[in-house]
C-alpha cells in the first residue's frame, strides 16, 4: 500500500487536519504548540513530547506534554544550540526526523538532555531511555527555529515507518506555527521600527535642533525599547561646546559626552564599516572602539545596561554626532531590522544637524555683517564730524580775514585747526597701514628710554596743567625687540591720554619693569577714569568715552586702537584698569627680547 493511502485511512489524521487549520489561522502560537504536543502524546501515543525554541544561542523548552510531574523539570530547560546541531550530524535521518540511538553521541550531549526514567521492553526494536528522537523545526527560509523532541514512543518500541510519517506531519505543523509566529513578530517589529523612523523624520520639521533631538531620542528609546538612549552632536570645532544633545529617559544633563567616540567613529566610517557597533561589558574583542570603548562601558554601568549599540549621525562619511542605545540584561539583542532602523536614524539626523549648523553660522555672519554696517555708519559720521569741526573753523577764519580781520587772531586758529586735520589724517593713515601690516621691524628697544622721551615731549602740557609725573624703572635698560617708532607711538599715546584726561594738579605715574613672562609698562593717572561700559569698546577705532567731560576734550578715538594694533603686532597685550571719576591705569606687556637679561 502506498504511503498516501496509509495515512488517509488513519483516524489520527482528523486531529492533524484540525491542527493544520489552527496553525494557519490562529495567532496564539503558545496555544497552537500546546495542541501539537498534546496531539503527539494523546493522538500518536508518545509518552512525552516537548518543543524547544531558539533564543540566542540556546534552545529553551517552551511547551511540554507528558506526565505532569515531569513538567516543572522540563519547561525552561536550556541547551546550547550547537550540541543539538552536532547531534543532528550523527543522527539517522528519517525524513525530516532525526533518530540518535543510545551511545552514539558522547557524554556532553546526554548531560544536557532530559531522560525520562523507564525500563525498556524486550526485543530488537525496543526503545531505550538513552535513545533520542527529534524533529528540527525550520522556517521556509531554512532557518532553524527550534526542535520537537519526543520520548517513550507508542508500545515502547522504536517507531515504525507509518508512525514516523505521522510524527513528521506534526513536526512540520510545529515548524509552520513557529515560522508564522516569527513572521508576525518580524512584521510587528518592522512596524515599530517604521513608526520610529517616521517620528524621527517628523521631528526634523522642528526648527530648533535641541527640540529635534529631544523628539528623536524619545522616538528611538521607545522604538528600540532601550533603558537609556543618548543623542549628541560633536562640537563643531575642537574647542567648541557640546550644547546640542538629548537623553531619554535620563535627560541630557546627567552625563557628559564621550569626546573620544569621534575619533573611533570617524575611523570606522572612513573604513566603510557597517553601523551600529554593538558593545557589551566584556573587553571588546574586535577592538572597534579602542579610544572610547571603556568610557562607554562606564556609562553603561551607570545605567545598569549590559549592551549598547552606537551609531554615528552621518552626512556622507562625515560624522556629526552619535546615538547610543543601551539595553539591560533582560532585553534581547537588537534584531537586524532594529539595527538597520538605528543606522537609518543616524543618516536622518546627520543632515538635520548639518542644517542647524549652517543656520547658526548664517545667523552669526548676519549679526557680524549688521554690526559691521552699524560700525561703518558710525565711522563715516565720526570722520566727517572730526574733519568738519576744524574745517569749519578754518573757513570761518578765512572769511574773517577776507572781511579784513586781524591776522594775529585768525592765523594761529587756522594753523591750530590745520594741525588738527593733519593729526587726524595721519592717525587715519597709520591705522589703515597697521591693519595691513603683518609683523614689525625688530630691533632692541628700551622701554624706560621711550618713556623718558615721551615725558620730555609732554613737558609743556604737564607744566600747563600743573601735573606731576614720576617714573619708576630699573637702573639698566628694559629691552624688548620691536619697531622703536611704533613703540614710541604707544608710549606717547598712553602718556598723552594720561595727561589729557587728568584734572589740573593731578599726578601721572609710570612704571617700567619685567617678570618671568616679559617686560611691562604701566601708566596711571588720577583723572576722569572710564566707566565699565565704555571700557568694553575702548580699544576700537573711533571709540570715545560717553562721559561728557571726556568728550569735551578734543580727540579722535584712534590713539588706543593704533596702540593696541602695534602691541599685538609685537605679540604683546594692552589692558586697562579704571574707575570712573578716580583714574586709570593702562598696562602694556611685551615678550622679552630673546637675548635680553630677564628682570623679576
Ligand atoms: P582720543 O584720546 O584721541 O579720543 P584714544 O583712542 O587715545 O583717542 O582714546 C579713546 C578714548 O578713551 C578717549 O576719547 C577717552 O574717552 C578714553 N581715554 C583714553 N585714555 C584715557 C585716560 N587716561 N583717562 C580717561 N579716559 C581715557
Amino acid at each position: 500500500m502506498s504511503k498516501g493511502i496509509h495515512l488517509l485511512q488513519d483516524p489520527r489524521l482528523g486531529r492533524l487536519y484540525e491542527l493544520m487549520r489552527r496553525v494557519n489561522s490562529s495567532t496564539d502560537t503558545a496555544g497552537v504548540l500546546e495542541e501539537i504536543v498534546a496531539g503527539v502524546t494523546e493522538g500518536l501515543g508518545y509518552g512525552v513530547a516537548a518543543i524547544s525554541r531558539i533564543q540566542g544561542d540556546a534552545l529553551v523548552v517552551s511547551t511540554f506534554s507528558g506526565p505532569e510531574h515531569y513538567r516543572a523539570q522540563v519547561l525552561g530547560r536550556r541547551r546550547p544550540v550547537q550540541l543539538i546541531l552536532d547531534a543532528f550530524d550523527q543522527a539517522d535521518e528519517w525524513g525530516i526526523i532525526r533518530y540518535v540511538p543510545r551511545g552514539r553521541v558522547a557524554g556532553e550531549f546526554l548531560e544536557g538532555m532530559w531522560v525520562p526514567d523507564c525500563d525498556p521492553v524486550e526485543g530488537a526494536d525496543a526503545w531505550h531511555p538513552g535513545d533520542a528522537l527529534f524533529g528540527p523545526l525550520y522556517a521556509p527560509t531554512g532557518e532553524l527555529l527550534g526542535i520537537m523532541s519526543v520520548d517513550r514512543p507508542p508500545g515502547g518500541r522504536v517507531p515504525d515507518q507509518q508512525q514516523r510519517e505521522l510524527l513528521e506531519m506534526f513536526v512540520v505543523q510545529a515548524g509552520l506555527a513557529l515560522s508564522h509566529a516569527q513572521h508576525r513578530a518580524r512584521l510587528a517589529e518592522q512596524l515599530v521600527v517604521g513608526e520610529m523612523l517616521t517620528k524621527v523624520a517628523l521631528a526634523g520639521s522642528l526648527v530648533d535642533l535641541d527640540l529635534v533631538l529631544e523628539a528623536a531620542v524619545r522616538a528611538v528609546a521607545e522604538g528600540l525599547d532601550s533603558c537609556q538612549t543618548w543623542l549628541r552632536c560633536f562640537p563643531e570645532t575642537l574647542n567648541g561646546s557640546w550644547e546640542h544633545a538629548a537623553g531619554y529617559p535620563a535627560p541630557n544633563a546627567v552625563t557628559a559626552g564621550i569626546q573620544t567616540l569621534l575619533g573611533d567613529l570617524v575611523r570606522l566610517s572612513e573604513a566603510d564599516h557597517g553601523f551600529p557597533i554593538e558593545v557589551g561589558l566584556e573587553p571588546d574583542p574586535g577592538d572597534l572602539l579602542p579610544m572610547s570603548g571603556q568610557a562607554l562601558q562606564h556609562k553603561m554601568r551607570l545605567h545598569d545596561a549590559t549592551q549598547a549599540a552606537v551609531c554615528p549621525m552621518l552626512v556622507g562619511r562625515d560624522v556629526l554626532g552619535y546615538l547610543v542605545v543601551m539595553r539591560s540584561a533582560d532585553q534581547p539583542a537588537l534584531t537586524p531590522p532594529q539595527r538597520a532602523g538605528l543606522a537609518e536614524v543616524g543618516r536622518t539626523l546627520g543632515p538635520l544637524v548639518l542644517n542647524a549648523r549652517l543656520r547658526s553660522t548664517e545667523q552669526r555672519l548676519l549679526a557680524e555683517l549688521q554690526e559691521l554696517d552699524r560700525y561703518k555708519g558710525e565711522l563715516i559720521a565720526t570722520i566727517s564730524h572730526e574733519l568738519k569741526t576744524p574745517l569749519t573753523s578754518i573757513m570761518g577764519h578765512t572769511e574773517l580775514l577776507e572781511d579784513g580781520a586781524s591776522l594775529d587772531v585768525s592765523l594761529p586758529a587756522i594753523t591750530r585747526n590745520a594741525h588738527r586735520l593733519q593729526g587726524l589724517i595721519d592717525n587715519l593713515l597709520s591705522y589703515s597701514r597697521l591693519q595691513e601690516k603683518r609683523s614689525p621691524a625688530r630691533q632692541e628697544v628700551d622701554l624706560a628710554g621711550l618713556v623718558r622721551g615721551s615725558i620730555e615731549t609732554l613737558a609743556v602740557q604737564l607744566d600747563r596743567q600743573a601735573l606731576s609725573v614720576s617714573l619708576d624703572a630699573p637702573h639698566g635698560p628694559v629691552s624688548v625687540a620691536g619697531d622703536p617708532e611704533e613703540l614710541r607711538r604707544v608710549c606717547d599715546n598712553l602718556l598723552g591720554n594720561a595727561v589729557k584726561y587728568s584734572r589740573p594738579g593731578g599726578r601721572v605715574s609710570v612704571q617700567v619693569g619685567g617678570d618671568a613672562d616679559g617686560a611691562w609698562l604701566s601708566v596711571s593717572d588720577q583723572g576722569l577714569g572710564i566707566s565699565r561700559q565704555d571700557q568694553v569698546h575702548l580699544f576700537s577705532a573711533f571709540h570715545r568715552s560717553s562721559n561728557p567731560e571726556a568728550l569735551s576734550i578734543p580727540g579722535t578715538g584712534l590713539g588706543l586702537a593704533i596702540s593696541r594694533r602695534i602691541v599685538e603686532l609685537h605679540e604683546g597685550t594692552v589692558t586697562v584698569d579704571s574707575t570712573l571719576g578716580q583714574g586709570s591705569t593702562f598696562t602694556v606687556r611685551l615678550p622679552w627680547r630673546p637675548d635680553s637679561p630677564r628682570l623679576g
